[in-house]
């Protein structure tokens, strides 16, 4: 058995927190996700809290807003798809700003 099979079996046996925690970021300045936040107010699902695997959306209920922590996007896409709304203004972050990925 190579060292890169017990490498990836050891990966695979990982949490989903510890497999965050292997992930890189450098984020840019600006977000790259950029929701319609009046459509958000009147939002019934609020999908993108409960779709994003890395957390991004929080709805803050008290203050009737939604915070996009962008800085911890992996770039997968799902919260532009579920969007109940349709609005998220979302692209890829500039240059070399983003995640950068270790393995996979
Ligand atoms: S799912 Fe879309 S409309 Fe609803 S809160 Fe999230 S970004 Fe806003
Ligand atoms: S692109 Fe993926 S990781 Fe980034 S905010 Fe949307 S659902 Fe979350």
């Amino acid at each position: 058995m190579g060292s890169n099979t017990t490498i990836v079996g050891d990966f695979n046996q990982m949490t989903l927190d510890d497999k965050l925690s292997t992930i890189k970021y450098e984020p840019d300045i600006n977000s790259h996700l950029n929701p319609d936040f009046e459509q958000c107010k009147t939002c019934k699902s609020k999908i993108c809290n409960k779709i994003c695997p890395a957390g991004v959306y929080e709805w803050l209920e008290d203050e009737k807003k939604l915070l996009v922590k962008y800085e911890n996007c992996l770039e997968c896409g799902a919260c532009r798809i579920a969007c109940e709304k349709k609005c998220i203004n979302w692209e890829y972050p500039k240059g070399t700003k983003g995640v950068i990925f270790k393995r996979g």
